[in-house]
């Protein structure tokens, strides 16, 4: 593997200073005048299986943004999948622009991109691209998941992906508190949307105390008069007296700025890319004694999802079944991390790579 030290084949800030630091296999760039398609395709790693992860449609600042953001995605979902037990390897796309440039013929055009790669990457939803996109890129590429129910698909994964956050702040109780009871436990849900929404769920039966916040009024107030919960200012949540933090609205969220206010003993929640830098905020919450579920590693249920809607042998119970084992893993994982005196955040991605690594080795026989 190249180090990023490597200077004389890698210059920083360069593409290939950034997919040799990260040891990405491939980044493909497309372009399509005709539809305005702007697309960059990360293909992380492909030990495991063909590389699955969702599209983004975000309008980026910059390019330079656009190529961070789907280098850093496509490499936690090589993580993810790992983790999840799941023969699939870990990959990436975001198409730069804003929602209303999507159309048939956009989508479509896309689709031919994505089959372009021969199954080397698989694609699906994520921000800004609904189930229905999907069924438009299917008509141009098999290799593409999560198309409605109506279509002979898996649907809407997010009450699975909350299923497996809820196990994993059971996993993460059962660290911090010897029990993983959360009844009465003060929750603070950050995002009640998809995936907030059905966390939820699970969380008013178990009989937490619970705060929401989000930052459209509306679906907030609609929440709490659902479900009981407090709400709370989206600006002052992280000050908070409260025992779990969940995170389930944008990445980042623990950074610089917050995690001195915050004084929860545990986090666990569904967004992606929690830690603003990976290293600095993991060491941080360990020095303040906080429990955290590592986001790649409990927001699993979705591609457990769709992998099993890929794969064509989609049952329900098999797949929340499936998705429950991310109790163990977290459980096992925060053992580690506290045993070695390490970041959890570390200790799962080591667990990751160990299974790639492991699994590479047991393919190079016939
Ligand atoms: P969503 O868009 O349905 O919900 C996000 C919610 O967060 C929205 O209600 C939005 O208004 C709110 N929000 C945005 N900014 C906020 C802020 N500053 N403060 C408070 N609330 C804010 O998305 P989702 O599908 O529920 O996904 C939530 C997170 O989980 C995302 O980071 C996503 O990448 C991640 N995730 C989702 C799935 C899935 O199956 N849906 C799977 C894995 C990871």
């Amino acid at each position: 593997m190249l180090e990023i030290n490597e200077t004389r084949i890698v210059q920083e800030g360069s593409i290939f200073g950034q997919i040799t630091s990260m040891d990405h296999e491939q980044l493909v760039i497309c372009q399509d005048q005709a539809t305005g398609l702007k697309a960059l395709i990360a293909i992380h790693n492909t030990v495991l299986g063909p590389a699955l992860g969702g599209t983004r449609l975000w309008n980026y600042a910059n390019e330079q943004e656009a190529v961070r953001d789907v280098l850093r995605l496509s490499r936690g979902m090589s993580f993810k999948n790992a983790l999840a037990g799941l023969n699939l390897g870990g990959g990436k796309a975001v198409i730069i622009g804003t929602p209303s440039l999507k159309n048939e013929a956009f989508l479509r055009r896309f689709g031919r991109f994505i089959e372009s790669l021969g199954g080397r990457y698989v694609t699906a939803e994520d921000v800004n691209m609904k189930t229905s996109d999907m069924e438009y890129i299917a008509m141009e590429t098999r290799y593409v998941t999560g198309l409605p129910k109506n279509k002979g698909g898996a649907g809407d994964p997010s009450p699975v992906t909350a299923y497996g956050v809820y196990m994993g702040m059971k996993a993460a109780a059962k660290k911090a508190y010897g029990s993983d009871s959360l009844a009465g436990k003060k929750i603070a849900v950050q995002g009640v949307g998809q995936v907030g929404k059905y966390l939820l769920q699970y969380l008013v039966k178990e009989e937490a105390n619970l705060m929401i916040t989000d930052i459209f009024e509306d679906k907030l107030q609609e929440v709490a008069k659902e479900t009981g919960a407090t709400v709370v200012d989206s600006h002052v949540i992280y000050d908070m007296e409260m025992d779990i933090y969940a995170p389930c609205a944008l990445g980042a969220t623990l950074n610089d700025q917050t995690i001195d206010r915050l004084k929860c003993s545990i986090i666990a929640g569904g967004a992606n890319n929690q830690l603003e830098d990976e290293i600095k905020h993991g060491q941080l919450l360990l020095e303040k004694g906080i429990v955290y579920a590592p986001d790649f590693l409990i927001n699993a249920g979705g591609v457990i999802n769709v992998g099993a809607e890929f794969y064509g042998d989609y049952q329900e119970e098999t797949v929340y079944a499936e998705t429950e084992k991310i109790y163990d893993t977290c459980l096992s994982i925060l053992n580690a991390a506290a045993q070695q005196q390490i970041p959890a955040q570390q200790a799962a991605i080591a667990a990751a790579k160990s299974r790639i690594e492991s699994m590479g080795k047991v393919k190079l026989s016939y």
